[in-house]
């Protein structure tokens, strides 16, 4: 049994990790009921079945969300190994632009319409609270500010809707990835906090790429790109991201937290 669950699951990356985690999580529940059923416990059963459908539910809605079949998530690359391609191979000009917390500020108060598209990396700097303050602000000066939603930013189902609802950015603000995806060309700036994977155009065009075929955030559309991450580290597929050398596109480079409150007080004083 190990040895099949580590030939099942090792080969697995990119686009498929969560609909792989939210299937193991759905064969949680049935092994409960199973034991429910074994052990004649009721509780078991119906607490193994509750968790087993719900979570069956959502592996089905992820892999129409990312556009993967069940199959070929498990099939596909059954025994295999990654094929990462290979950072330089894609004729992609990797200039960077690295910018200010100033030159962001400016950018972000002469915005009619400014798009966060926040990632795991908000996660990990706790900086929801310091994003909804920004917004706030920018609201005040007449700026409208939407959230683009993917539904696998983060690292669980849900992940940005409730760190954003933890700081109380309003339901109606927040936009799914169909939903959004039109707003992009009328969008002033794409305001990145530690999205990667999510944002990158690879899922378009490069076939080699594990997230090929994955529905992505149209952040290129948008007139302007400003990206807020530590470094040119890779995200979760642990492949390179074109965007980020795309003409429209700068760095700031930091914690999103810190690099979040720097904006801000860079806003408030203009
Ligand atoms: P990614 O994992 O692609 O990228 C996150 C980025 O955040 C990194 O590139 C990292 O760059 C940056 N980061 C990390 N810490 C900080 C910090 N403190 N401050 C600023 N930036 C930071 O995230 P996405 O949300 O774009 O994509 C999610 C990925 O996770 C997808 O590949 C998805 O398939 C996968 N996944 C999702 C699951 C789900 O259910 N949602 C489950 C399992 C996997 P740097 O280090 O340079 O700062």
């Amino acid at each position: 049994a190990a040895v099949l669950g580590n030939m099942f699951v090792l080969p697995i990356g990119g686009a498929d990790m969560p609909v792989v985690i939210s299937l193991l999580n759905a064969f949680t529940g049935l092994s409960a009921a199973a034991a429910g059923i074994a052990l004649d416990n009721t509780a078991l059963i119906v607490a193994g079945m509750l968790v087993g459908a719900s979570g069956s539910i959502l592996t089905k809605q992820m892999a129409e969300a990312m556009n993967r079949s069940i199959g070929s998530v498990f099939f596909g690359s059954f025994g295999g190994g990654g094929g990462a391609v290979a950072a330089g191979d894609d004729g992609v000009d990797r200039t960077v632009r690295s910018t200010s917390a100033a030159d962001v500020a400016i950018q972000l108060s002469y915005a009619r319409l400014v798009v966060v598209v926040p990632g795991y990396g908000m996660a990990v700097a706790q900086a929801q609270r310091a994003v909804a303050d920004l917004a706030a602000e920018l609201e005040k000066r007449g700026v409208e500010v939407l959230y683009a939603i993917h539904p696998v930013a983060g690292r669980m189902p849900g992940h940005m809707n409730v760190l954003l609802a933890e700081a109380d950015v309003p339901y109606e603000q927040l936009k799914e990835m169909d939903d959004i995806n039109g707003e992009f060309a009328r969008t002033d700036v794409a305001l990145i906090i530690g999205a990667n994977d999510v944002t990158n155009p690879a899922a378009r065009n490069v076939r080699e790429s594990p997230i090929y075929g994955m529905p992505i955030l149209d952040v290129d559309k948008a007139q302007s790109v400003v990206v807020l991450k530590r470094s040119m580290a890779s995200g979760f597929a642990g492949i390179d991201n074109p965007l980020f050398y795309d003409e429209k596109t700068s760095m700031l480079f930091g914690d999103a937290k810190s690099s979040v409150g720097e904006v801000l007080a860079e806003v408030q004083a203009l």
